[in-house]
């Protein structure tokens, strides 16, 4: 079966119901109608054979002289005592003899009906008695009901055809944004581009904020997808210079080195870079664990003051830079987190005050604990971030520009993306305050309330 749309299904749901109450209506109204107009006859019928028993019948006289033949659509005879027509006019095609009685009754002659109704008089000049006899065609009334129901249905009708028009008109401009709803969507599919957007602008119904959700919801979609391709690149860029790196020191290798000390240091460079690619597809993979939320966390009970006083002592001894590292750490904080995660977060935000900090520079790590949470501060006086990037930091691969020269150190955009997720993993989070020139503050905050 063809489908059909749901503006036509409403549309014809309501007509149908509106012609089914429609109809009822106009056979209660017929109803009405008929015994309106049976009970108008009726009263017409016997109003008008009254008026004309009221008037003095002159004895003898043939025709009685005044009566009035018809009236308001009534027949009117007169008859003596005898039955003997003395007044008035046999309607057309009654032919049998009259009767009399003060009841409305009905009679069929030649398939046409007829209310009669009679009423009995006083005779002016004797005490004989005279009947008046009054008919009048039901023919009327059934042209009156008919020409009423006539009226009726036409009027209805007109009503139901507007009524079905107008609702179709409605549903159709209701359902506009959901056509446009579809369109985008049609759009999207169609040509891949996920800047496409419903904007259906203000609305208070349902559908404008379906649509409001929708456009909401492509934004996070595009910017997700914006996001992944930017992360392939920069991982597949990342990968390419050390490959590069390896390649051509090979080629060094088997063409042009001639001493084993040129072997030797082809041999240490390749190692270097093999290093940096090993680190780097480490991370990578780190960092897909935790979107897939695949990564395993092995929460166990950790001294996290000798856990940030054995960072400190690590990073002081590699660096080969002349800055002071200055601790403020609490001697016995303890939670249960993951050893190694948490290890790695304090080494990068250390690593990092080192790598952006000169000499001369000094760096504070401090841990302490409140009632609610563990705080772990990072400060340095080095160089730091300009306040528009400060919301770029945690992202994949950035690296602010002045930054990318430390590219060679083996820094590729991935410490701080990671320190987030770590901080995020364990229930917790990281924030930063910098100033150009002056020096950075990483702080990571670990509720106690969390596992
Ligand atoms: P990278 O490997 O480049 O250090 P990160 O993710 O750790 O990558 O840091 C991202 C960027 O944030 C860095 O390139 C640098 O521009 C900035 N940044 C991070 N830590 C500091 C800091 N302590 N001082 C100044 N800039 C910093």
């Amino acid at each position: 079966m063809k489908k059909i749309s749901i503006k036509l299904k409403v549309t014809l749901w309501y007509t149908l119901s509106m012609i089914i109450v429609s109809a009822i209506v106009l056979l209660a109204m017929n109803a009405a109608s008929q015994q309106m107009i049976r009970h108008d006859i009726s009263e017409r019928l016997i109003q008008t054979v009254d008026e004309a028993s009221h008037m003095r019948f002159v004895p003898d006289n043939h025709p009685v002289p005044g009566f009035r033949v018809y009236s308001r659509g009534v027949h009117l005879m007169l008859y003596n005592d005898d039955g003997e027509l003395i007044g008035g006019q046999v309607p057309f095609g009654i032919t049998d003899e009259p009767d009399f009685s003060d009841e409305i009754r009905t009679k069929t002659y030649d398939g046409s009906t007829y209310y009669i109704y009679d009423k009995q008089v006083k005779h002016s000049f004797s005490d004989n008695t005279l009947w008046v006899k009054g008919i009048i065609s039901a023919t009327d009334e059934a042209y009156a009901i008919s020409s009423v129901m006539k009226n009726n249905f036409l009027l209805t009708a007109i009503i139901i055809v507007l009524a079905s028009f107008g609702g179709y008109l409605i549903i159709n401009r209701a359902f506009v944004p959901v056509n446009k709803i579809t369109k985008t969507a049609k759009r999207i599919i169609a040509s891949g581009d996920l800047s496409q957007r419903i904007e259906l602008g203000d609305g208070k119904d349902e559908i404008y904020s379906l649509a409001g959700v929708f456009d909401e919801m492509l934004d996070k979609i595009e910017q997700a997808f914006e996001r992944e391709k930017q992360f392939t690149s920069d991982a597949s860029h990342e990968l390419r210079t050390p490959v590069a790196v390896i390649l051509s020191e090979c080629e060094y290798m088997t063409e042009c080195a001639r001493s084993s000390a040129d072997f030797t240091e082809s041999a240490s460079s390749i190692k270097r870079q093999a290093e940096r690619m090993s680190k780097l597809i480490g991370e990578l993979l780190t960092l897909s664990r935790m979107d897939k939320n695949t990564l395993k966390i092995n929460l166990e009970e950790t001294d996290i003051s000798e856990l940030a006083s054995f960072v400190c002592d690590e990073q002081e001894e590699i660096a080969s830079k002349d800055i002071e590292l200055i601790r403020r750490i609490d001697v016995g904080i303890c939670a249960s987190v993951d050893r190694f995660l948490l290890a790695r977060l304090f080494i990068n935000l250390v690593s990092n005050a080192y790598q952006y900090s000169d000499d001369g520079g000094k760096i504070e790590v401090s841990l302490k604990e409140d009632e609610s949470n563990i705080i772990f501060g990072v400060s340095d006086t080095g160089i730091g971030i300009a306040k528009e990037e400060l919301g770029k930091i945690w992202e994949r691969f950035y690296q602010s520009d002045t930054s990318r020269t430390a590219n060679e150190n083996g820094s590729m955009g991935l410490g701080l993306s990671m320190v987030k997720h770590i901080a995020e993993c364990h229930g917790g989070s990281v924030s930063v305050e910098s100033e150009l020139g002056v020096g950075s503050k990483f702080v990571f905050t670990l509720p106690k309330s969390s596992k």
